[in-house]
């Protein structure tokens, strides 16, 4: 198949829901992905941040390929040995009692959404007690729920009614957050980092104050790690370097290291809210994506590892920063947003693409999520290729 029969079957059988790259991927090693014509890309897109070890890691690739011979499905009717590894992994590295395994990031938030809602219905009952309180300009799903919990204007249109019950206020600013803060509200459903909407990090000032509120008012603090999550700040969850102790976290992208695994995390005071029957789903846990998140969680969670992480996140800044046309930079470890100077993030990733880069935007900004085990001879070539396309574009 040409590239362009592989375009025009898109166009054909798919629903149109996405604006792509010029570019088909067929294969990859490490954080390089090869296209139909066998052309080469340096990837610092992770597939959106769900690779977390690149391309078809070998260890990550055995322990997946062995489980699909072994046993790929067997329903939440049966105990999974790799349910349950997953889930003890998680709570050992991170203090949180309990987790409830789905698919995606969306559908964790939706866990932790029922999750909130229950616990203020068991506890106070049925006196509208249930609001959920987000941030402008967040980002938590595609879901109905989550999509109404996104707190973008632009995206709440054509699919009316929304989901009653979410407020919003104004990221970093604490007047803003007491003003719609009332006798109603349930839960509070942040991300750290906002990604999707311009990789725009929260004052730990802002969070602290923010905890400090909620547990005064028995309101469950809930950090949506989706993005931020598996090791991508440096840490393996972001709140850890906020110094709060949320009540709730969601994580999926990196977590099954390409495979759709999401999980909701919750503390002990919360761990029996939802019970037999109050929440479910067919594929969550699976064994062929908790054999992936298993090795993901094994290999990316060391002091060592993390510390990397770090390093490279700030070495990459520091080029960043030395290219003319780059205006901004920031972020955390390596989850990295680039402001250009021309306002042109659109025009530099698609020449970036066309010249073997493959790399994210965020709003009007250039975004970046490298495989987290990229190495420095990828971050180079990478980084070359993008100050050429910036030296080009400002001739
Ligand atoms: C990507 C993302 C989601 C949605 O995850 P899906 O797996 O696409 O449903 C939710 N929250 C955040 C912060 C994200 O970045």
């Amino acid at each position: 198949m040409t590239f362009e029969e592989i375009k025009n079957s898109e166009k054909e059988n798919l629903m149109h829901t996405y604006g792509r790259f010029e570019v088909a991927l067929v294969n990859g090693k490490g954080s390089t992905a090869y296209d139909i014509n066998g052309k080469e890309y340096i990837d610092f897109t992770s597939g959106i941040g769900v690779n977390a070890l690149g391309y078809s890691d070998e260890g990550w690739s055995k322990a997946v390929s062995e489980q699909a011979k072994k046993i790929q499905h067997i329903s939440n009717l049966y105990y999974s040995p790799l349910q349950t590894a997953v889930a003890e992994k998680l709570c050992s590295l991170t203090g949180f009692s309990k987790v409830f395994l789905c698919n995606s990031g969306a559908e964790a938030n939706e866990c932790a959404i029922k999750l909130a809602r229950k616990y203020s219905f068991d506890k106070y009952g049925n006196i509208g007690r249930n609001k959920i309180l987000t941030l402008v300009n967040s980002f938590h799903g595609r879901t109905m729920a989550t999509l109404t919990a996104t707190g973008q204007d632009a995206m709440h249109n054509y699919f009316f009614p929304f989901i009653d019950g979410f407020v919003y206020a104004q990221a970093n600013n604490i007047d803003s957050f007491n003003s719609v803060i009332d006798d109603s509200i349930c839960a509070v459903l942040i991300e750290l980092v906002q990604g999707e909407g311009g990789v725009q990090p929260l004052n730990k000032d802002f969070v602290k104050s923010i905890e400090k509120i909620c547990k005064e008012k028995d309101i469950l603090l809930m950090i949506d790690e989706v993005q931020t999550g598996i090791s991508r700040t440096g840490k393996l969850y972001c709140y850890q370097k906020f110094d709060i102790q949320p009540d709730v976290i969601t994580s999926a992208k990196g977590l099954g290291g390409g495979l759709p695994i999401g999980a909701c995390l919750c503390t002990k005071d919360l761990e029996n809210v939802l019970t037999a029957g109050t929440h479910g789903t067919t594929f969550g846990g699976n064994p062929v994506a908790c054999a992936g998140a298993l090795e993901i969680l094994n290999r990316v969670t060391s002091e060592e590892f993390l510390k990397k992480v770090e390093e490279k996140g700030e070495y990459i800044r520091n080029r960043l920063l030395k290219i003319k046309g780059v205006k901004e930079v920031r972020g955390m470890g390596m989850m990295i947003g680039i402001v250009t100077e021309n306002d042109n993030a659109k025009k530099i990733a698609n020449d970036c693409v066309a010249n073997g880069l493959l790399i994210l935007l965020a709003k009007n900004l250039l975004r970046m999520l490298p495989p987290l085990n990229i190495t420095y001879e990828e971050i180079n070539k990478g980084l070359e290729i993008l100050e050429k396309v910036f030296e080009e574009d400002l001739k």
